[in-house]
């Protein structure tokens, strides 16, 4: 096979058994692609996308296929761009920058600059498998997101491979091309290297738990707690089914009968400093009836976010299948959000468990149901019914998850005709005959309802 030739025989999968591990993401399963290549280069990409051209077939990009909104998955026949051995990356601590290829673990760089005494912040809670690539084309954010910010917040700049062949390399100035390429979900192009901005990594940090008879007690004390004047790295809020879920699954002490807790986590420079923002949330939390549980050192603080990072496991074990949703809302709707998604839940006779990043407003209900008894059609029309919900308390779909395949219908809903037909025109004027990750995003305007 020409491409094959090209490339060498290793980087160009065609048997049935191998393709048809690249039909899925983290949550769907989409089409055997009809071939799958592993470029180790931009050069390599380049001839992977004239080759696309030339046979008529689109492109699907993928990092670890970690996503969860059906970005990596093909939906027809489709060659699969898989980045997962383009993994160099360089770091210059005198520019606090690296210059990183797509397929990098995101991990791997955090802990790669640790010993310049510098950090890479965006954390998405699948950072030991999520790729860089991913990310950026996700623009992914995380538990440190709230004082540290997302994926996007860190590029400098972007190398990205066009539908022609050609390649860019676009920095942040006018025409800012790199905001473009963040978060486009391989429909724009084919990013092939990023230059991302490094900073100083905090010396302390100090974590604490607080206990809610009540969600909306618990989101009411987060407000109090930033308007007090704390920024806390990470501000993680989880209901009562996903600590059940985590308890039954590690069994690390967490409050069962609790309606919700807080995780939080102040850091920083300065150890008294670090303490009296920690103290401040503390504060904030009591007095919204919080029963406060401060870390007293290391082990306990590693507890907390290894019970953090045990939702997904923990919950997935809960039923055979499960949807996440991804919505953010103004945090001062989170109460009546996630009250009313738990009237949902209890209308739909579906189980819902409900997590997120509750400093920046971003919720993931996730509905746990088992194809075997529950109807799929059932399910979707909860998911839509939670979307519908984000958006009438002025939330938006997607926090960090992307819009993908799963939520592409309800764009609808969410844009106006007009919004919807610009983002159509970016779409054309990067990729005018539909090359890249076809399907996805962007509902065809002529579908909407009426
Ligand atoms: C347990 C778990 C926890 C998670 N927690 C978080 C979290 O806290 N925060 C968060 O934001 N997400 C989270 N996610 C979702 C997911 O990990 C992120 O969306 C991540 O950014 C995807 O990276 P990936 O390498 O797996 O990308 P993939 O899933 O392979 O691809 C994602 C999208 O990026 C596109 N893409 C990949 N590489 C490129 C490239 N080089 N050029 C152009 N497009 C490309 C793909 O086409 C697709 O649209 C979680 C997922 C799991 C399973």
């Amino acid at each position: 096979m020409e491409l094959q030739r090209r490339l060498g025989k290793d980087r160009v999968l065609l048997g049935l058994a191998e393709r048809r591990n690249y039909a899925y993401d983290g949550i769907v399963v989409g089409a055997i692609p009809a071939l799958v290549v592993l470029p180790r280069s931009t050069a390599e990409v380049v001839e992977v996308v004239r080759f696309a051209r030339q046979v008529g077939l689109p492109l699907v990009a993928r990092g670890a296929a970690s996503g969860l909104s059906g970005g990596a998955v093909p939906l027809g026949a489709s060659i699969v761009v898989a980045f997962t051995r383009m993994t160099g990356f360089r770091i210059d601590p005198q520019a606090r920058r690296a210059v990183v290829q797509p397929g990098v673990v995101t991990a791997r760089l955090a802990e790669a600059a640790r010993p310049y005494g510098l950090t890479y912040p965006p954390d998405p809670a699948s950072f030991r498998t999520s790729t860089l690539g991913g990310n950026l084309a996700e623009n992914a954010g995380g538990p440190m997101c709230f004082k540290w910010g997302v994926t996007g917040d860190y590029v400098e700049g972007l190398e990205f491979v066009d539908f022609e062949g050609r390649v860019h390399r676009v920095e942040r100035k006018a025409y800012d091309l790199v905001g473009l390429l963040v978060g486009s979900e391989g429909t724009l192009g084919l990013i092939t290297e990023a230059q991302l901005r490094l900073v100083p990594a905090p010396r302390y940090a100090r974590a604490l738990m607080a206990a809610f008879d009540e969600v909306g007690r618990a989101a009411e004390a987060v407000s109090a707690a930033i308007a007090a004047g704390a920024v806390p790295a990470k501000l993680e809020f989880m209901d009562q089914g996903c600590i059940q879920a985590v308890e039954d699954y590690l069994g690390l002490g967490l409050p069962r009968e609790a309606a919700a807790i807080l995780l939080v986590e102040t850091d920083g420079d300065d150890p008294l400093v670090v303490e009296e923002e920690l103290e401040w949330v503390a504060e904030a939390c009591r007095q919204h009836g919080g029963r406060v549980r401060v870390a007293r050192d290391e082990a306990e603080r590693e507890a907390l976010w290894r019970a953090r990072r045990a939702i997904s496991p923990a919950i997935g074990a809960i039923k055979p299948k499960r949807l996440n949703e991804d919505i953010a809302v103004p945090r001062s709707s989170l109460p009546a959000v996630v009250r009313a998604i738990e009237a949902l839940a209890r209308e739909y006779g579906l189980r819902v468990v409900q997590f997120g990043h509750i400093g920046d407003g971003n919720l993931h209900p996730n509905v746990l149901f088992d194809p075997r008894v529950d109807s799929e059609e059932r399910v979707w029309s909860l998911l839509h019914e939670i979307a519908r919900v984000a958006l009438r308390h002025g939330g938006v779909l997607s926090g960090e998850h992307g819009i993908g395949l799963l939520k592409r219908d309800f764009m609808l809903e969410a844009l106006d005709a007009e919004t919807l037909a610009a983002f159509w025109q970016v779409k054309r004027a990067f990729d005018p005959e539909g090359l890249f990750n076809p399907g996805k995003v962007l509902p065809e305007p002529h579908s909407r309802p009426g």
